[in-house]
């Protein structure tokens, strides 16, 4: 695993203005437009402010503006960047609080860094569809103890899963497990080439028609692997570790930030082999562009 460790973003992120050297760049990596001359025009920095002038004519362009550091104050922009390199390398989760400890901010401060980056953390539906062996799965979230389909479900949310096996993972809140839910957010999410591998769900009976090769472990017949490697260990094994993550990071998470929850772990479950290539593709996120 490659490690981004603080002294990496010490080297990479030395201040705030390499910060906003950063965010021009990426934002502007053709150079900028210039309205009023009518072309591309070079642009540099004005001192001790977050904004970039035109050499011809003076307009102003701002590189927070329109991003999730708009309104921020500009001596908080290492910060902010800093916030998302702990979200992205704290591989277990940490929580708003730690995030302002980590950061020394106040627990409000903390808080707001912590829901607008997790806003750019939401991989759903903007990622290119799941191939190869594809692993889905529900479960119940919330409550005291995880439920069973149909009993003991009240009052908890149930959440879909797929993932590529050794690769990606896709999550989220649906409202229930039937055929019309489940199977619209395959077609969505999974690629028509991919294998799909679920247990015996009669909902899923359906994926046949729509083009998917499908194979099915009978866990209602309490079979769990079968000869051929049909499983659904996978995306159990996200089930187990989001869970835990949410005990120990969370105590609780409320149905209406769990998508948010959900969203920044399946993330960091997705790259979890490149911590570096993880922090870039956020900070990228920040500013519309996949690193
Ligand atoms: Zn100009």
């Amino acid at each position: 695993m490659d490690k981004y460790s603080t002294r990496d973003f010490d080297r990479d992120f030395p201040n705030d203005d390499a910060c906003l050297e950063w965010l021009f760049n990426q934002r502007w990596p053709d150079g900028v437009f210039c309205n009023k001359c009518q072309r591309t025009t070079g642009h540099y920095r004005l001192n001790n402010r977050p904004v970039y002038s035109c050499e011809f004519c003076g307009s102003h362009v701002y590189p927070m503006a329109g991003t999730i550091f708009e309104g921020t104050r500009f001596s908080h922009l290492r910060l902010w960047f800093k916030a998302i390199a702990y979200m992205a390398v704290t591989r277990c989760g940490i929580s708003s609080r730690q995030l302002s400890r980590d950061l020394g901010v106040t627990v409000k401060t903390g808080w707001r860094m912590f829901t607008q980056i997790r806003k750019i953390l939401s991989e759903n539906g903007d990622g290119s569809p799941l191939t190869g062996i594809v692993e889905v799965d529900e479960t119940y979230v919330g409550g005291h103890r995880p439920g069973k389909r149909g009993r003991g479900a009240e009052g908890k949310t149930i959440v879909m899963g797929m993932v590529e096996r050794n690769g990606r993972v896709r999550a989220r809140i649906i409202p229930d497990v039937k055929a019309r839910t489940l199977l619209p957010a395959i077609d969505a999410t999974v690629s028509k080439d991919a294998v799909v591998h679920t247990d015996d769900l009669a909902s899923y009976r359906g994926l046949g028609k729509m083009g998917y090769a499908q194979f099915t472990v009978a866990h209602s017949e309490k079979v769990y692997v079968t000869g051929d490697g049909i499983h659904t260990n996978s995306i159990e094994g996200f089930w187990s570790q989001l869970k835990r993550s949410i005990d120990g990071t969370y105590h609780h998470v409320s149905a209406r930030h769990l998508q948010g929850y959900v969203d920044e772990y399946s993330f960091r479950y997705s790259h979890r082999n490149d911590q570096q290539a993880m922090f870039l593709t956020m900070l990228g996120r920040v500013v519309g562009v996949v690193a």
